[in-house]
């Protein structure tokens, strides 16, 4: 809250200076009128941030495992495919899927809050609605 205090010309009523003393300086008549205002200040920065919990509901857990799996199925198509062309060392061939199925796993468990906002997203344009008229 700050507060201001504003004066007036009893007669004129143009404003004066709260610090003016003696005849008005526009009509030269003596007396001013003083109010004090509060006002609560606007604008002021809030420290206070609002954090949004979302949970994974069996839905959004669905819709997820069936996109991992999709992920995972088409990728380890393409890695069959390219496996033999790759001019890499067995073992790193073969470490390779399992590194990046967990460098995945671990994308999606670091980005959960956004990955959970994706699947609702798509949840809500996968469902089809339709207006039933009541009679
Ligand atoms: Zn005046």
């Amino acid at each position: 809250m700050t507060a201001k205090v504003r004066c007036w010309c009893q007669h004129c009523q143009k404003e004066l200076p709260p610090s003016h003393t003696g005849p008005c300086p526009h009509c030269g008549k003596t007396g001013k009128n003083c109010k004090v205002e509060m006002r609560a200040n606007v604008g002021i920065k809030s420290t206070l941030s609002a954090v949004h919990e979302a949970h994974f509901s069996d839905r959004s857990f669905n819709i997820l495992s069936i996109l991992l799996t999709l992920f995972f199925g088409l990728w380890g198509l393409i890695w069959i495919g390219v496996y033999e062309l790759i001019p890499l060392p067995t073992w790193l061939k073969n470490v390779l899927p399992v590194f990046i199925v967990f460098f995945l796993l671990f994308i999606v468990w670091w980005q959960r809050y956004r990955v959970l906002m994706f699947t609702r997203w798509l949840d809500r344009k996968a469902v089809a609605r339709k207006t039933i008229k009541s009679k």
